[in-house]
């Protein structure tokens, strides 16, 4: 088994907001060799580092969009975001909740600071993702996955190291409860200070990490601070990370979806074609209606 390296280690572009609520740096597929595909099949991911909403009697967020070919991920680390959608699905995301909405065919929904929470205001930390789907999945009917903090499994570390807490995939025998289209590994590492932890996906898996809060060393060498997303490279299986203190870290992995991309706003299908007529089903209605 080879060691799989740190490629490099990034830090957080410029913020920019996504409607009025969402304060985000992008990683993926912004700057720094990262297109769609050198994540796939995670093909974007904005996150929303920890920043102080004040009180606000009007909800802050974003108003009705649509999303077509893909699933979009929503982890929340601090604060509340109330989601509707066009099938009647909707719910409040929670403090380490996570909703897993597969747009698929087409969906229009709306993300707002849950409406209590915003009147309070306070500390909010998100992360956003978008997974892609393999061609034949892009036809297939919208879904809505809401995994509570409770129900997601949790691996407990040996040496009082911490806690693997399995969202989708695998970590050692312990199995996430979200459903995945491809092979998807995703996973709250939350480390105790000088704890360690090690993880193994097979070499061509694309696999990432972000440093959501405290700060660690990959393989004993390269330092990924706060805030920061360490991206590895696909030449080994393993790789162990180490808390400088007590840190939280967001591990993804998984294998590459290899179809061509074609990408324009909220939708992200094979070809020119298909994306014209997503276009177009939009415009003329076929994703249904959301009131705003
Ligand atoms: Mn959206």
């Amino acid at each position: 088994m080879k060691t799989k390296t740190v490629e490099l280690v990034a830090s957080p572009r410029a913020p920019h907001f996504v409607g009025d609520g969402f304060r985000v740096h992008n990683f993926i597929p912004s700057g720094f060799r990262m297109d769609m595909q050198r994540m796939s099949p995670f093909i974007l991911l904005d996150y929303n580092s920890t920043y102080n909403f004040p009180p606000s009697e009007k909800p802050k967020g974003v108003g009705v969009h649509p999303h077509k070919g893909f699933e979009t991920v929503t982890i929340a680390y601090k604060g509340k975001v109330a989601h509707h959608d066009s099938s009647g699905g909707g719910g409040i995301i929670g403090e380490g909740d996570v909703q897993w909405m597969t747009a698929a065919n087409g969906v229009l929904h709306k993300e707002y600071h849950e409406e209590e929470w915003s009147k309070k205001g306070g500390d909010f930390q998100m992360v956003q993702l978008w997974v892609n789907l393999p061609a034949k999945d892009k036809k297939t009917n919208p879904k809505y996955q809401a995994i509570k903090y409770e129900a997601i499994n949790r691996h407990q570390l040996d040496n009082n190291a911490g806690t693997i807490e399995v969202i989708a995939g695998q970590y050692k025998n312990t199995k996430g409860v979200a459903s995945t289209f491809t092979p998807v590994n995703m996973f709250n590492a939350k480390l105790n200070k000088g704890g360690k932890a090690d993880f193994q996906f097979p070499a061509d898996y694309n696999t990432a990490l972000l440093v959501i809060e405290g700060n660690i060393i990959i393989n004993g060498k390269e330092k990924a601070p706060t805030d920061h997303l360490a991206l590895m490279a696909n030449d080994g299986e393993t790789f162990e990370i180490e808390a400088l203190d007590d840190a939280f870290v967001l591990v993804l992995s998984g294998e590459p979806i290899n179809e061509p991309i074609a990408a324009q706003g909220p939708f992200v299908m094979n070809t020119r074609e298909e994306l014209m007529e997503a276009f177009n089903e939009y415009n003329v209605g076929k994703f249904g209606y959301l009131e705003d």
